[in-house]
């Protein structure tokens, strides 16, 4: 029954408004609903103190608030890493991480949530723990965006801020990095990340938002011609075709000479700089010549690459590089003109990487699927 109910972060601004005003209220309670579900993070429709009862009594008979529900939850040793996996309304279960990283004289504070956009991925990628669980569906909008006001709501009953703007905010960045791959759910990620970063929603700056795509190449131009100005990171891993096709099949489908070139257009409609990610696998793709390739490849474009060590795969013919190799491989490009940094991936004692603690619930998985 309740799966049958209207969900209420489905709805853009204006179909909400449309909704409300069809029982008979004034448009302005749409305002104050949404205040209460993004400013005042409120869980329940009972607390929305400043709505008539009758309008309350309303939204909870015809629609729902939110639909996920915490099923596991893991927090990395340091504490700075907490991993949720949500279920969802029809039993299917994704995964969601905060992340927290502390100040440092050249940054702010960040607290970054990274959200699924399907459950499984259709993508496939070989080292990929959620890429090897096969595809099921796509999230709607509201499983989306419920994601991020699940944190929202935990950092501000859980963790004080003596910042003003972090305490208004709770988090500052959204990555959709989590399992999925967005641009695969083109419209329903759309309008989630137009309610993320609408006034008449959580009010997230475009550049807080970053979308990591495999590369499908008519998504990213579509993506490009849209007025959002996401940041946005590519799952690049190889600098030749036969190396990638071997680690991502997508590949085959959209080559890098269809690629690259769609990655320039959309630094030159958006004007955000390209982020190119890069796991580094031992033996696989991070040798002298691998660097001197990637160099070779991304020559003229305005981008960065981030490396990826210490992520653990979900097949063992693909082990993560050494921190010593991602160093090497760090100068490598360094000397090819590329700016690049290395990121360490967090919470991998909870199983953070992308699918990997979903994985260790489904049927017939074995802790050797996701860890080691
Ligand atoms: N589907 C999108 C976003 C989700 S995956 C994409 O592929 O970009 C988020 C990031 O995690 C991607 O860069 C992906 O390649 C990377 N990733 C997945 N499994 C990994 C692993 N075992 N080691 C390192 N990075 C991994
Ligand atoms: Fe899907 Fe991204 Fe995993 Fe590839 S890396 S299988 S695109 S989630």
């Amino acid at each position: 029954m309740e799966q049958l109910k209207i969900k209420i972060l489905d709805l853009s601004y204006d179909a909400l408004k449309d909704l409300i005003m069809s029982w008979g209220q004034k448009a302005y309670r749409t305002d104050q609903l949404i205040n209460w579900i993004f400013k005042k993070s409120a869980s329940t429709y009972e607390e929305m103190s400043d709505l008539p009862e009758a309008f309350r009594q309303k939204l909870a008979d015809e629609t729902v608030l939110f639909t996920l529900s915490p099923v596991e939850e893991r927090v990395s040793s340091d504490e700075q890493t907490r991993k949720i996996l949500f279920k969802l309304d029809d039993g299917k279960t994704i995964e969601s991480t905060l992340m927290f990283y502390e100040q440092n004289e050249s940054r702010r504070e960040r607290r970054t949530v990274c959200i699924s956009t399907q459950v499984g991925c259709p993508v496939g990628c070989y080292f990929c723990a959620t890429g090897q669980q096969g595809f099921e569906r796509n999230l709607r909008p509201a499983e989306i965006i419920e994601q991020v006001l699940y944190f929202i709501r935990f950092i501000k009953n859980h963790v004080p801020t003596a910042d003003r703007e972090l305490s208004r905010k709770a988090i500052t960045n959204v990555v959709f990095m989590g399992m999925g791959e967005p641009l695969a759910n083109y419209e329903n990620v759309r309008q989630a990340i137009i309610i993320l970063n609408s006034r008449k929603g959580l009010e997230l700056g475009a550049r807080q938002i970053t979308l990591s795509t495999a590369g499908l190449v008519p998504q990213i131009k579509r993506l490009a011609a849209e007025p959002l100005h996401l940041e946005l990171a590519i799952s690049l891993h190889a600098a030749n075709d036969k190396l990638r096709d071997r680690l991502m099949p997508i590949n085959q489908k959209y080559p890098l000479v269809q690629l690259i070139p769609a990655c320039q257009e959309y630094f030159e409609k958006t004007g955000r700089r390209i982020t190119f990610e890069y796991a580094l696998f031992t033996g696989v793709n991070d040798s002298p010549e691998d660097a001197r390739e990637l160099a070779a490849l991304l020559k003229g474009l305005n981008c960065a690459v981030n490396i990826i060590v210490g992520n653990p795969t979900a097949c063992q013919e693909y082990r993560s590089s050494t921190l010593e190799q991602a160093m090497f491989f760090q100068k490598q490009l360094f000397s090819g003109g590329i700016f690049n940094t290395i990121r360490i991936s967090k919470g991998t004692d909870i199983e953070a990487g992308c699918g990997q603690l979903r994985s260790r619930f489904l049927p017939g998985s074995s802790s050797r699927d996701t860890a080691n």
